[in-house]
C-alpha cells in the first residue's frame, strides 16, 4: 500500500444503523440543495421572479402547501412500514444500506433531472454513465479500447440486453450469407472470407448452414467489417452492403420468417437454438427466452454440483450430445454469485470447456456472465492502479481470521472470478453489491461492435467518434433513464474504487459476516435440532436447512421452515415492527437442483425418493451485506441474536406442527 494510501473506513460510508452520521448527510444534503438554488437563480437573473412574496399569501396558495406538508407527513408515517434494511437484524434480500455518497449523489443530480437516454438532455451524466461502465469493465478485465457498457434499470435488463445481442451475432453470418448472394453481381471476384472456429479460413457463400451457426462472434464482425470494406473504390459501397445486411437479419425479418426462409434456402431444418444456464440461474433468463421469441422451451438447465456451480464435465456432455444433434447453443450464461445460494461457477474451467468445444466438435456460442450479484467481488483482485493481485495478495488483506487452508476467497474461486475477462458479456448489479439506489443495473460487452447489431437507427458505418457516444438510446433495450442513477454510482465509485481497498473491503467484510454466521450455525449446539448448512458459501449468502426427530417427513420439514421464513419476514400481518430479525427462505427444487441437494438431504436423515416426492428441499437463506455485521460495536452480538431468535422459531414451529 502507498503510503498515501489511506484506507476506507466503514464507518464513515453509511448514514449508519443508528443514524450516527445524520450530521453528514444533513450538511451535505443541504449544500446540495442550496448549490441548486443558486444555479437556478443564477440562469438569466434579468427574468426576475415569477412566484412573488404577495403570491404567497394567497389562500390557494396556502392551502396547497399545507396539504403539501400534511400528505408528506402522512407518507412519512406510512414509510415506517418499510423494511429495515439498514439494520444487521436485516439478512433478507440482497439489499442493504445505502452509501452516503449514493444518497447525496443521487438527489443532487435528481434535482437537474438529467435523461441518460441522449447526451442532448444530460450532458453530464451520460459522460459518467459511460465512465462508470467502463470502470466496471476494467475490474473485469475487458479491453478498455474495445469494450463497451452502460446502465439500465437491473440485472434483469442487462440479462435481456445480452442474450438479445448473443442472439443477433448468432445468426450475423446467415444474415451475411444472405447479402453477398444479394450483391453477388457487384462481388464476382471479391468473396467474403469467414474464421472457423477451429482456426480454418472458408468463404461465407460455401458453408453450409450448421457452419454458418458456428462463426466465433468476433469473427462474424469481422466477417461484417470485411463485407462492408469489400468495394473501397464505390462510396456508396458500405451503406448498400450494410442494408443488405439489414435486410436479410433477423432483427429485420423476425424469427418466423427468418426460420422459414432458413428451411426454404437451406433445405435444413435445423432444431431451434438452445440457450444454456446452470440451475441455479435466476428467473430473469426464463423471461429474456419468451420475450426475444426464443421460447422457454429452448432454455435448457446444465447440472450443478453439491457447491451449486455449473457442472464443467456436464456441460462438456451436453454440447456433444447438442452437436450430434446439429441443435445451435446460441449462448451459454454462467452465474457468478447465484441469488440462492451465492455460488460462483467456475468460468475458467467452463471457458475450457468451450475452447474444446470450437476445436473437437466444431460448435461455438455467445459466452455471458451473469454476475449481477457477484460482479463486485473482482474489485479485491485489483490494486488501485488497476493491475491484479495474486490469489495470496487477495488473501491476505481480507478480514477473514480463518487458518491458511481455508482462507477465502479459495484458489478455484479467485481463478474463477479472474476468468470474467475472458467472457463475451457481464451483467453487474450495482444496486446489489455496490450498495447504491434502484434502479443501478449495468451491461458490458468485451467487444464494442457487438452493439450495432440492435442499434435502431442503423449507423452503417462503425464510426467511433466521441459524437456516437451522445445518443446512449439507440443501442440499448430502454429509452429515458435516470442520470441521477449514473451520478450516483459515480460519485460512490470516487469514494469506494474498484479496487480491494474500497469496494473490496466492502465486500470482504461482507464475506466475513457470512462466514462467521456459517461457522456459527455450524458450531452451535442445538439439542434434538439438526442444523444443516449449505457448503460455505462462495460469497456473502448463507442458507441452512432444520430437521427435528419429531418431523418424520421431508414434508413436515418443509412446512416447518415455511413457518419459521413466515414469522421472520415482513407481511401485511407482520409489520418489522414486530420482527427481530428478517431473514428469506428458497426452494432446493427436485426439477431444478437434479442430484446437488442430494447430500443435504442425506444428512437431514431422508432419501432421494423422499426429495423428489417433496419435489424439493425448504432451506432458510440469509444474505449478509451489512458491514456491521460482526463489527462488535454495538451493545448486541447480532449473530448469538440470531442464533436464539431461529431457535425460538422453529420451538414454535414445531408446537404448531402437532
Ligand atoms: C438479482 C439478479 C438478477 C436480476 O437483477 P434485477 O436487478 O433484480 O433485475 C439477475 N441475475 C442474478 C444472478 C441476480 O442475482
Amino acid at each position: 500500500m502507498p503510503p498515501d494510501h489511506i484506507p476506507i473506513d466503514p464507518a464513515a460510508l453509511f448514514l449508519g444503523p443508528k443514524a450516527e452520521n445524520a450530521d453528514v448527510l444533513e450538511r451535505l444534503l443541504l449544500e446540495a440543495l442550496r448549490d441548486h438554488v443558486f444555479w437556478r437563480r443564477n440562469f438569466h437573473p434579468e427574468d426576475g421572479f415569477q412566484i412573488s412574496e404577495q403570491d404567497k399569501r394567497a389562500p390557494a396558495y396556502e392551502a396547497s402547501i399545507s396539504t403539501l406538508s400534511q400528505e408528506l407527513f402522512g407518507l412519512l408515517a406510512e414509510l415506517k412500514n418499510g423494511v429495515p434494511f439498514f439494520s444487521p437484524r436485516y439478512v433478507g434480500h440482497m439489499t442493504a444500506d445505502l452509501t452516503m455518497a449514493s444518497l447525496v449523489g443521487y438527489f443532487a443530480t435528481m434535482l437537474y433531472n438529467p435523461n441518460n437516454v441522449a447526451a442532448e438532455g444530460s450532458p453530464v451524466t451520460t459522460r459518467m454513465e459511460l465512465e462508470v461502465a467502463a470502470q466496471l469493465a476494467a475490474m473485469v478485465g475487458y479491453d478498455p479500447d474495445r469494450q463497451w457498457g452502460h446502465l439500465c434499470s437491473g440485472g434483469t435488463v442487462a440479462n435481456m440486453e445480452a442474450l438479445w445481442i448473443a442472439r443477433n451475432v448468432k445468426y450475423l453470418p446467415v444474415a451475411l450469407y444472405w447479402a453477398v448472394a444479394e450483391l453477388a453481381d457487384e462481388l464476382a471476384d471479391r468473396p467474403l472470407a469467414v474464421r472457423l472456429p477451429d482456426g480454418r479460413q472458408s468463404f461465407i457463400g460455401e458453408l453450409d448452414l450448421w457452419a454458418l451457426l458456428n462463426i466465433r462472434g468476433e469473427d462474424a464482425l469481422n466477417s461484417l467489417d470485411a463485407f462492408l470494406a469489400l468495394r473501397p473504390d464505390d462510396p456508396t459501397w458500405s451503406d448498400r452492403a450494410w442494408k443488405a445486411m439489414h435486410r436479410n437479419s433477423l432483427s429485420e425479418l423476425g424469427f418466423q420468417a427468418f426460420g422459414l426462409r432458413l428451411a426454404h434456402d437451406f433445405d435444413d431444418a435445423l432444431p431451434p437454438g438452445v440457450v444454456l444456464v446452470p440451475s441455479t440461474a435466476h428467473y430473469s433468463w426464463a423471461k429474456s427466452c419468451r420475450v426475444l421469441g426464443l421460447g422457454e422451451a429452448q432454455l435448457v438447465h446444465v447440472p450443478v454440483d453439491d457447491h451449486f456451480r455449473m457442472d464443467p464435465d456436464a456441460l462438456a456432455g451436453l454440447l456433444a450430445e447438442l452437436a450430434a444433434r446439429r441443435q445451435p447453443v446460441i449462448a451459454a450464461v454462467t452465474v457468478t454469485g447465484s441469488t440462492e445460494e451465492s455460488a460462483v461457477d467456475r468460468l475458467d474451467l467452463l471457458l475450457d470447456v468451450r475452447t474444446r468445444a470450437e476445436r473437437e466438435l466444431g460448435i461455438t456460442f455467445h459466452f455471458h456472465a451473469d454476475a449481477a450479484w457477484g460482479g463486485y467481488a473482482a474489485s479485491l483482485t485489483r490494486n488501485p492502479d488497476g493491475s491484479r493481485r495474486s490469489h495470496a495478495q487477495t488473501i491476505d488483506d481480507l478480514a477473514t481470521d480463518a487458518q491458511a487452508d481455508d482462507a477465502w476467497p479459495d484458489a478455484g474461486l479467485y481463478a474463477a472470478i479472474c476468468a470474467l475477462e475472458h467472457t463475451d458479456s457481464i451483467t453487474i448489479d450495482p444496486h446489489k453489491l455496490g450498495f447504491v439506489p434502484y434502479p443501478a443495473g449495468a451491461v458490458s460487452f468485451s467487444d464494442r461492435r457487438l452493439r450495432h447489431l440492435v442499434a435502431v437507427d442503423a449507423p452503417y458505418l462503425y464510426h467511433e467518434g466521441r459524437s456516437d457516444e451522445g445518443f446512449i438510446g439507440r443501442y440499448i433495450l430502454e429509452g429515458s433513464k435516470p442520470g441521477a442513477a449514473a451520478a450516483s454510482v459515480w460519485l460512490t465509485h470516487k469514494v469506494l474504487p474498484l479496487d480491494y481497498s474500497g469496494h473490496g473491503r466492502l465486500v470482504a467484510l461482507t464475506m466475513r459476516g457470512a462466514l462467521v454466521l456459517h461457522s456459527a450455525l455450524a458450531a452451535e449446539h442445538w439439542g434434538e435440532f439438526r442444523i444443516v448448512p449449505l457448503p460455505r458459501p462462495d460469497l456473502n449468502i448463507v442458507c441452512f436447512a432444520v430437521g427435528h426427530p419429531s418431523m418424520q417427513t421431508l414434508e413436515e420439514l418443509n412446512e416447518a421452515a415455511e413457518r419459521v421464513y413466515q414469522a421472520l419476514s415482513v407481511s401485511p400481518s407482520r409489520p418489522t415492527r414486530a420482527l427481530d430479525y428478517v431473514l428469506t427462505k428458497t426452494v432446493l427444487r427436485a426439477e431444478e437442483y437434479g442430484e446437488a441437494a442430494l447430500p443435504l438431504v442425506a444428512r437431514l436423515g431422508f432419501t432421494a425418493d423422499d426429495y423428489r416426492r417433496a419435489g424439493g428441499l425448504a432451506v432458510l437463506r440469509c444474505t449478509v451485506l451489512d458491514p456491521f455485521l460482526v463489527a462488535g460495536g454495538a451493545r448486541v452480538d447480532y449473530v448469538r441474536g440470531f442464533l436464539d431468535t431461529v431457535r425460538t422459531e422453529f420451538e414454535r414451529a414445531l408446537r404448531a406442527g402437532e
